[in-house]
């Protein structure tokens, strides 16, 4: 059979713009369907937006820091609007990049919903384009508990176009999106309540990274509820957000945001119409090869659930694009030592094993710490500590995680993440030099292992 294309990807996120516009570079006839927006959750409300809300919200600090140094500005105030606009026009910049780097790599771009009619079929704005390969890279969306009142609580796809900053927030979710936007709120001067579930927030995160940026986020004057659930919402007569905690108190609140995880995005993707089967979890079921359970249809990114990242999803997206059109040059994607940062106020940076994951796999474990007032504080009033963790194989030494807490957290990992994968060993950190003065030194000159 004549197909029309040779790749047909659903989504024009992360994952699919990267294996749609190879693909196509390739030679391969490609299209790419897009209901929403070019790029994706990571260019419109995700990563991007987000980042400069967090360096919007850094300012206060920055302003507050500034007299230690001699600085006087009068007294910042700070304009939402501005912010949003500003920010607005500069993912619509990206928009139109994403636009013609698919358009200048050849690929066909259909704007609309696109809703499988079977293997080699989608249908968009009602035209039916087959394809040889099908590429599902749909993404996800925020899930939000089924509880009285939900309608009334706003998620990160909201919180990016609020039409002023709330005067006080309840956040509710201890992950990474619950920590970061908990931080963007607190520092642009909202009062700021953080409730999750569990005992501590960033399940999975080191214990003693956890703990840290709690401290930090408690000195910054953030209210943390933790080991409860909100029960209800409910709207009072002069707009406030009445949240009621599992305890039975109340939180009067002008926005309550939910950052409780993100579900698939199948909506309407007539997966029924194919043998695309999901796993227990409900997302898309692929093999190592991204694969689905019908042959001709692949998936990638948020929507396989593995490791929801951006960078994750451009890896397996420039993964299917090399296997499929260019085999000489296929290499798997490597989830291991994959690093991540949460941009919290202060960031979290970490790679690799914790301490906590270390002991479990069996290793035995030496653990070096450093935590420090950063000498950019040390003529200012702000008591903000920097924590540094290495986590090391005590028998051959070699370094299993890097884990931070403090300023550029993300940045000084990222070259770590580098050691890390090349198997470095304790030994390698000591006799690398360090650069001075900088924060990041002290990775390489922590020489006591933390005694247990
Ligand atoms: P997406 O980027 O979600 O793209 C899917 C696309 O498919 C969307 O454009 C959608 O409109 C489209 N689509 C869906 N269904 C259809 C259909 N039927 N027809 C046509 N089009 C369809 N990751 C990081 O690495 N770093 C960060 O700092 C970071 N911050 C984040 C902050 C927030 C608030 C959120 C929500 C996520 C963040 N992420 C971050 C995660 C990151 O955004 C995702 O992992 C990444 O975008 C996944 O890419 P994807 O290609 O799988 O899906
Ligand atoms: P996460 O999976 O990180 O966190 C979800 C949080 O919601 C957890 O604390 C979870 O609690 C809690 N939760 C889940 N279900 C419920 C429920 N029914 N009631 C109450 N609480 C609940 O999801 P996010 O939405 O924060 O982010 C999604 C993903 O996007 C992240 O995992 C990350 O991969 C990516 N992302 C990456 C960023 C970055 O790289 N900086 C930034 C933002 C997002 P529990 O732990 O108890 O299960």
């Amino acid at each position: 059979m004549a197909f029309e294309f040779d790749l047909y990807v659903i989504g024009a996120g992360s994952g699919g713009v990267r294996a749609a516009r190879f693909a196509a570079s390739f030679g391969a006839r490609v299209a790419v369907a897009e209901s929403r927006y070019l790029g994706g959750t990571c260019v419109n409300v995700g990563c991007v937006p987000k980042k400069l809300l967090v360096y919007a919200a850094h300012y206060s600090d920055d302003f507050e820091q500034a007299s230690g140094f001699g600085w006087s500005a009068g007294h910042p105030t700070f304009d939402w609007h501005t912010l949003i606009d500003n920010k607005n026009r500069e993912i619509e910049r990206l928009n139109g990049i994403y636009r013609n780097l698919l358009v200048n790599s050849g690929v066909t771009l259909h704007e609309g919903h696109a809703r499988l009619i079977d293997a080699h079929t989608v249908e968009v704005n009602g035209r039916r384009h087959t394809a040889e390969r099908i590429l599902i890279a749909t993404g996800g969306w925020p899930f939000v508990p089924d509880i009285p009142g939900k309608e009334h609580a706003i998620t990160s796809n909201e919180a990016f176009y609020l039409k002023q900053l709330p005067r006080r927030v309840l956040v509710v979710g201890g992950g990474y999106i619950a920590v970061e936007f908990a931080s963007i709120f607190n520092g642009m001067g909202a009062s700021t309540t953080l409730s999750y579930r569990g005992e501590l927030f960033l399940r999975g995160f080191d214990q003693g990274v956890r703990e840290h940026l709690r401290d930090e986020l408690q000195k910054k004057g953030m209210a943390l509820r933790f080991g409860t659930e909100v029960t209800r919402i409910d709207k009072l007569s002069d707009g406030t957000l009445a949240a009621t905690l599992q305890d039975g108190s109340q939180l009067e609140v002008d926005c309550v945001f939910y950052a409780t995880g993100r579900r698939p995005m199948l909506d309407n993707l007539g997966l029924e119409n194919t043998g695309v089967k999901l796993d227990e979890r409900g997302f898309i079921e692929v093999d190592d090869l991204y694969q689905t359970t019908e042959p001709s249809i692949l998936a990638i990114g948020d929507i396989i659930g593995r490791m929801p990242l951006t960078p994750v999803a451009l890896a397996e997206g420039m993964a299917v694009a090399r296997r499929l059109f260019r085999p000489e040059e296929y290499r798997p994607v490597d989830y291991d030592l994959i690093p991540t940062a949460v941009f919290s106020l202060p960031n979290i940076g970490t790679v690799g094993l914790t301490t906590e994951q270390a002991i479990e796999r069996g290793h035995r474990v030496k653990r070096y710490e450093s935590r420090f007032r950063p000498m950019k504080l040390t003529l200012t009033d702000c008591q903000e500590r920097t924590l540094m963790k290495l986590v090391v194989d005590a028998d051959t030494d070699r370094v299993l995680g890097c884990h931070m807490v403090g300023p550029d957290a993300g940045e000084i990992v990222q070259g770590l993440a580098v050691a890390l994968k090349a198997g470095a060993t304790k030994r390698v950190f000591d006799e690398t030099i360090g650069i001075h003065p900088t924060a990041a030194e002290e990775f390489v000159t922590m020489r006591t292992p933390v005694a247990d």
